[in-house]
């Protein structure tokens, strides 16, 4: 704070406070008040101005107005009353260093007024210039100094109360000399029960893991004089017996001179922190939901054995497992019954294998099993045709009764691979392969295996750009009435120019596009482009017939699909009695309710519907009744073999039989002789497609076939 003094002359000068201390004198005496003055003044320390009061109560008033800096007292004004008049003048300002004025008579009452905190005395005889200031310098300095000391101590005080960590500390001999709140709360003992009890009495520290007796950084800290952390993993055992974990550290303290005097320990609960840290380092190597060791693990347990046959020699093996038809049960049950039956398969996969194994979960319904003690490929065989016997068992899951099935690929260290990675991609790869040829079954990995998904690869990167190439093209076959050889419709077939491997035919890229997505672009362009193709024949005055399209299962179970369908008609101009529609089996079978309503949607259209490769699906008539059907196609394979082979002569003129049952026009895939026509005539199919008639023609062939027929 600053004091402004006005000076002659208008200028202003700053003084700081405190650099005038005014004193106050309580003295009744006018003579000995004038000395004192003057002794002020004139002292060579410094010059103190004075205020005078002849009374106490005066002088009390004075006080409590505030800007006084010391307080000489004359004790004679104490009369009958003695130190309780002082005592007064104390209280009212305890802060106001007091220095009593007495005569030598009054030495004991003097004394007595110093023990009741008056800073010093002065007897009459001694207050000469010299002694009165000093008295009253010294006085006013160590009451400044009581004051800074009283407020560090405030202020650590109120820090250790308030702070969330625990202190506590202790003198050399390791007696308890000071516990704070914390400290409190987490030792259970109060600080006045623990003040002087041995540290190790009231500060119990343990590992955590082994629970016995952990060495103390307090009297580390003391011994080695110098700032010690606790051992890791130690837990403080509270005196209720509670355990917390805890982390802390000590140092020493030391006297004015650096003598080691006790020292103080700051710690603080972590039990949350420790117990959170523990569930992370669990989850990052665990499965959730089955409690299995997860892909980082066991990639880690992988390279860990690979390590170890190497050295010994021995082959180990890697099992990729995938359930079939999961992602059904998923979806019709819910994800609570889909998990549950994941922890069923994999406390079967447990209880089966060995406890060197490694059954691990990779994700949705994928595990991979490390076999790491296999003296043979025969082994890893038996393995996996128990785990298949295995999971063929129901699984009783709240009630329900639930069937899976499972496929495997097994790849062999070191034949198949040298590091876990590839190991673990080469049993995946041998799983697909195991799935494609029918599931619920396992297979080896083999390298032509490698061949395929590499170039499985480029043809899902190649797709992805195919369409913004402009790579594709439509190839056109026709359907011809084998009674009277006319043209009655054309299939649109896609082909796709490749940049390098040539003209590459839809068995090589339909089922990748179908994996990646992409086949839903693809159909859209396949079928825009059928549809302006047709049309611009009939604009062209060719023959006006309809044009099929095929349509991929995961076309057709897109919700915009018939929309789609209506948008690209209109677009194109085409009457919806010249689109048809080719779907195979698998794709009504799938889900049909809602096949069914879009097929009667698409219906009331116009569009006429056909299904594709028939007989190789397991639809039952019951269900085909359901469906709005206008075509059969029979599939090739039954119509390559009717003149040759007599089950599918047999098969072939049945499911002919059934089409015409039904209404539906009959048409015969993939005719190429003479002889398949009058058989497929005799049995009174009304249409056939295939190489007899055409092969698939670009469509400027294919318009020439229009205009002239066969
Ligand atoms: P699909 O629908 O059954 O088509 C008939 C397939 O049989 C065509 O093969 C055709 O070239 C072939 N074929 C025709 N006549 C004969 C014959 O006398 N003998 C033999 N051996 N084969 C004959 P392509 O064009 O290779 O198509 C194969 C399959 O790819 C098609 O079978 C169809 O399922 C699918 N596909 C073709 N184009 C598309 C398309 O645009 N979209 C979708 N999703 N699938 C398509
Ligand atoms: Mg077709
Ligand atoms: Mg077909």
């Amino acid at each position: 704070m600053l004091r402004e003094d006005r000076q002659s002359g208008g200028e202003s000068q700053v003084i700081p406070i405190g650099e005038q201390e005014t004193i106050l004198l309580i003295d009744s005496d006018q003579h000995s008040s004038d000395q004192i003055r003057t002794a002020l003044l004139e002292s060579s320390i410094g010059s103190f101005p004075m205020e005078w009061a002849t009374q106490l109560s005066e002088g009390l008033i004075r006080l409590g107005k505030r800007g006084i800096a010391a307080v000489l007292f004359d004790l004679s004004l104490c009369g009958g009353s003695g130190i309780k008049t002082f005592d007064k003048l104390f209280s009212i300002a305890p802060e106001i260093p007091i220095v009593v004025l007495g005569k030598a008579a009054d030495e004991a009452l003097a004394i007595e007024a110093v023990k009741h905190g008056a800073q010093d005395y002065l007897l009459s005889s001694h207050h000469d210039i010299y002694s009165l200031a000093r008295t009253l310098r010294k006085a006013i300095d160590r009451a400044a100094f009581a004051v800074a000391q009283h407020m560090e101590r405030e202020m650590a005080v109120v820090t250790l109360n308030s702070i969330g960590d625990a202190v506590l500390c202790t003198d050399v001999a390791g007696r308890v000399t000071y516990q704070n709140p914390s400290a409190e709360t987490m030792t259970g003992w109060t600080r006045e029960e623990a003040t002087s009890r041995p540290l190790t009495e009231v500060l119990r520290i343990a590992d955590g893991s082994t629970r016995r007796t952990a060495p103390n950084p307090l009297e580390r800290a003391i011994q080695e004089n110098r700032t010690v952390g606790l051992t890791p993993n130690c837990i403080l055992i509270r005196r209720d017996g509670t355990e917390f974990a805890i982390e802390d550290s000590a140092a020493p303290i030391h006297d004015r001179a650096g003598c080691v005097i006790g020292a103080v320990i700051v710690f603080h609960d972590v039990s949350v922190a420790r117990a959170m840290s523990i569930q992370m380092t669990y989850s990052a190597h665990y499965d959730l939901v089955t409690e299995l060791p997860n892909r980082l693990l066991l990639r880690d347990r992988t390279s860990q054995s690979i390590a170890a046959a190497s050295r010994h020699n021995r082959p180990i093996a890697i099992l990729f497992l995938d359930l079939d038809h999961f992602k059904h049960i998923n979806d019709s049950l819910g994800h609570a019954i889909g998990d549950r039956l994941l922890r069923s398969v994999s406390k079967r996969l447990v209880a089966l294998l060995r406890a060197s194994d490694t059954v691990s979960r990779e994700g949705g319904d994928e595990f991979v099993i490390l076999l790491s003690d296999i003296s043979d490929r025969a082994d890893a065989a038996t393995s996996a045709q128990r785990i298949l016997i295995a999971l063929n068992e129901p699984h009783h899951i709240e009630g329900l009764t639930l069937y899976i099935n499972g496929t495997l690929g097994i790849s062999i260290y070191p034949e198949d691979g040298k590091d876990a990675e590839t190991l673990i991609q080469c049993a995946d790869m041998a799983m697909y392969q195991a799935k494609e040829d029918g599931r619920n079954r396992f297979q080896f990995f083999k390298q032509e295996l490698n061949l395929k998904a590499a170039e499985r690869q480029s043809i899902e990167s190649g797709l992805h750009l195919a369409l913004e190439r402009d790579e594709f093209l439509l190839n056109y076959q026709p359907k011809v009435n084998l009674n009277t050889n006319r043209i009655t419709g054309i299939e649109a077939l896609i082909r796709w120019q490749h940049p390098v491997f040539g003209v590459v035919y839809p068995e090589r890229f339909i089922s990748v596009a179908e994996e990646c997505g992409l086949i839903v672009r693809i159909g859209h362009w396949v079928m825009r482009e059928a549809c302006r193709q047709a049309r611009a024949w009939q604009n062209a005055g060719l023959l006006a017939i309809p044009i099929a399209v095929n349509v991929s299962a995961v076309e057709f179970k897109e919700k915009a699909f018939v929309k789609c369908v209506q948008s690209i008609l209109s677009d194109t101009d085409l009457e919806p009695r010249f689109l048809e529609l080719e779907l195979t089996e698998g794709v009504l079978m799938k889900d049909v309710e809602s096949a069914a309503s879009k097929l009667r949607e698409l219906k009331e259209m116009g569009i006429r519907i056909a299904v594709d490769d028939f007989g190789m699906g397991y639809s039952s008539l019951s269900y085909l009744r359901k469906f709005p059907i206008d075509v059969l196609k029979i599939d090739r394979s039954f119509v390559n073999q009717i003149t040759t082979l007599q089950d599918d002569a047999i098969l072939a003129s049945a499911i002919i039989a059934m089409g015409r049952s039904l209404k539906h026009c009959v048409v015969a895939e993939g005719v190429e002789t003479q002889q398949q026509k009058i058989f497929l005539q005799a049995h009174h199919c009304l249409e056939g497609q295939g190489y007899l008639f055409s092969k698939p023609l670009g469509a400027t062939e294919f318009a020439h076939l229009l205009q002239n027929g066969l």
